[in-house]
């Protein structure tokens, strides 16, 4: 006789020992998860799959399914919590997307999508942990490992060899090699190892294999079970005056000035924009000041020097919705990669000792703005309204957010445009 159990009001059987999260996949429910696994044991220590099970929250992957149990797991209330689980992984781990080799194959960030998180809401740790590239075909960059345990288990118990294991509690946490040097090197791991390749995310991944064609949502659904993105990034209106064409201003801070090219990328369609917006302060008109008060200011580029500071807040003081534009504004991005080195190191790197470099000397002119300690997202120096992630943003993503705002609507960005690499 089929036993049941209810998902989000939906009736959902499961067979003998299955866990509530065994029966959701089965049954095509996607519930958020980050360390189960189909082929092992789970150890519910993500905390992800966490649903109210008969009112109570409980990890999915752990709980047997029994007859009759209610569960919710898409409200808005777990759904937040799991944002916060998925912020606190990004901010204490050293997550740079455009730069990492399994973005758009990676499960974290398949998550922070699906869960419409756009931007980082925590300071960064900037771990710097030890990275191991001493295996001839398998690097571990510990600065992305998420402890999920699956090199552990899939080691242990499919390839019998026991080669990983979790060490430290708290930010001492790393993921240690059982060797005599206590390297890969010498571990006994091979490349067709399943443990070399179980990883869901960019902490151990095959050399040579890096940067593979993204998988897409679709493959994702497949394995991780349907569901849709979750929740919509929301803007505040704007209050306009009929008849007015609105005001928009841009300016590129530390960044490579992509995302203004991805600007210019929507081609023709800048025309029919013109008819509704008319350009204020900005690289694109050539405009270095603003002529008055703007509606919409879009910054691209992480905040890197005092000069950055003050370009922002004149862009706060001057515009009523910020928009971070791109992977720098929003997460410090590529220019946040010299966060784990020391600035004096890295100006002495620059300016006296680097290649090629003779008689070199620090430029300390009074003109020039002072570096900073280390590379900020916007929002940790003023207030943002919207994010539009991507290294650059698509120009079908930017005008997708334009034409929104023109049109008095919030801005939906589903799946295919939204993304951190
Ligand atoms: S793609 Fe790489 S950097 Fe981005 S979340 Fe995944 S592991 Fe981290
Ligand atoms: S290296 Fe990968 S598989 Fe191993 S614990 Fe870290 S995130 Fe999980």
């Amino acid at each position: 006789m089929t036993r049941w159990i209810t998902i989000d009001g939906r009736a959902v059987p499961f067979a003998d020992g299955q866990t509530v999260m065994q029966a959701a996949t089965d049954a095509g429910v996607f519930i958020p998860h980050l360390c189960y696994h189909p082929d092992y044991a789970a150890n519910g220590s993500c905390k992800m799959c966490t649903c109210k099970i008969n009112g109570r929250q409980m990890s999915s992957c752990t709980t047997r399914a029994v007859e009759g149990q209610v569960i919710e797991s898409n409200t808005e209330e777990l759904n937040s919590e799991r944002r916060a689980l998925a912020q606190m992984l990004f901010a204490e781990g050293n997550h740079h997307c455009p730069s990492c080799e399994e973005s758009g194959n990676c499960v974290l960030q398949n998550m922070a999508y699906r869960l419409g998180m756009t931007a980082l809401m925590f300071p960064n740790f900037h771990p710097g942990r030890a990275t191991d590239a001493t295996h001839p075909d398998v690097l571990l960059n510990r600065d992305r490992c998420i402890y999920c345990e699956l090199c552990v288990r899939a080691s242990r118990d499919t390839d019998g060899k026991d080669i990983f294991c979790i060490s430290g509690r708290s930010e001492n946490k790393s993921l240690t090699i059982n060797s005599d040097s206590g390297t890969l090197a010498d571990s006994g791991l091979s490349i067709d190892d399943k443990a070399a390749e179980v990883c869901p995310v960019g902490a151990l991944i095959k050399k040579r294999e890096g940067f593979k064609q993204p998988i897409g949502e679709r493959e994702f659904d497949r394995l991780q079970g349907s569901g849709a993105q979750i929740r919509a990034p929301r803007m505040p209106k704007l209050i306009r005056e009929p008849g007015k064409k609105l005001k928009l201003a841009t300016c590129s801070l530390a960044g490579c000035f992509g995302c203004h090219m991805s600007f210019l990328d929507i081609d023709e369609r800048i025309l029919e924009l013109v008819e509704h917006v008319e350009f204020d302060r900005s690289p694109l008109d050539d405009l270095k000041e603003f002529t008055g008060e703007c509606d919409i200011g879009l910054i691209e580029g992480g905040v890197c020097n005092t000069e950055n500071i003050e370009t922002l807040r004149e862009f706060r003081k001057r515009c009523k919705v910020i928009i971070a534009v791109g992977a720098c504004a929003i997460s410090g991005g590529v220019p946040a990669l010299r966060n784990t080195i020391d600035v004096r190191e890295l100006l002495e790197e620059t300016y006296i000792n680097g290649m090629g470099v003779d008689n070199g000397q620090i430029p300390t002119d009074p003109e020039l703005p002072h570096i900073l300690e280390r590379v900020s997202p916007v929002h940790e120096v003023v207030k943002v309204d919207f994010f539009l992630p991507g290294c650059p943003p698509s120009a079908d993503a930017i005008w997708r957010v334009l034409t929104s705002v023109v049109a008095d609507e919030q801005p939906n960005l589903p799946y295919d445009l939204m993304h951190f690499d």
